[in-house]
């Protein structure tokens, strides 16, 4: 397992934080679900290319609520990051002899690198996991875990396919977005019109079968895609 700190100083991202604090909570589902989408439209893009060989698949992103495990999960099948991407997100990043490389200034912002978008899941998570795979060839998952704080880790893990999963672990003054309904109404505001299937659980659908008096309903579930 390797250790680094991220870049930002607590002074930095916390005002930043803050003012998103005034504002709706809600916005970090958008901002999520639009980093999936960004990474699924880039990966058509290296497909159309010829870069990324083979098929690529599904890309369908999944919203996944585990109000047991007080997780919410966005999960998608676009670009994936290396470990080298995800330290760079975070630079500063502790070498081996314990020395610090840090890419960006002192003064430089950290929107744009880690920008607003993916911080703010830390409005409603006391903590966050996001397990990654590039879709480059031989490249190998990493898992990235942090609590908030300035301190994160990186880690290898087991991943089988190609993509992003950011596991929210939802706190308690927001555990309303463990709520099914609450989901279902945010992705019906925000996600009505993305490019990309974006699918929240399944629905019951009814289909008649047989003829005359055999005539029946039968029940199948199927996908919920928001954006149909
Ligand atoms: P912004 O999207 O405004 O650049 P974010 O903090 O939301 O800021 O994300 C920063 C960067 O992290 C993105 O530009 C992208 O390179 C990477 N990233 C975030 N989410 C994903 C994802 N689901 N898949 C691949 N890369 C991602």
């Amino acid at each position: 397992m390797q250790k680094g700190t991220i870049s930002v100083q607590t002074e930095n991202i916390f005002p930043i934080i803050k003012k998103f604090l005034y504002s709706d909570h809600e916005i970090f589902l958008r901002e999520l679900v639009s980093n999936a989408v960004d990474a699924t439209s880039k990966l058509k893009i290296l497909a159309q290319r010829g870069e990324v060989k083979g098929e690529i698949g599904d890309t369908t992103i999944e919203i996944i609520l585990e109000p047991e495990q007080k997780r919410l999960i966005v999960r998608d099948r676009g670009i994936g990051m290396t470990e080298e991407e995800l330290q760079r997100l975070f630079a500063p990043f502790e070498q081996a002899d314990g020395s610090t490389t840090r890419r960006f200034g002192k003064d430089s912002a950290i929107i744009g690198h880690f920008g607003l978008g993916f911080y703010s899941s830390f409005m409603v998570a006391d903590r966050v996991e996001v397990v990654t795979k590039s879709w480059q060839k031989g490249a190998k998952a990493v898992q990235w875990s942090c609590d908030g704080s300035p301190e994160f880790s990186l880690e290898p893990v087991k991943k089988a396919e190609r993509g992003t999963d950011v596991i929210l672990y939802i706190n308690e003054e927001n555990k309303d977005f463990l709520e099914k309904r609450r989901i279902d109404d945010l992705l019906e505001k925000y996600c009505k019109f993305l490019p990309v299937p974006i699918q929240f659980g399944t629905r019951t659908e009814y289909d008649t079968v047989g003829e005359g008096d055999d005539k029946k309903e039968e029940k199948r579930e199927v996908p919920n895609i928001i954006n149909d």
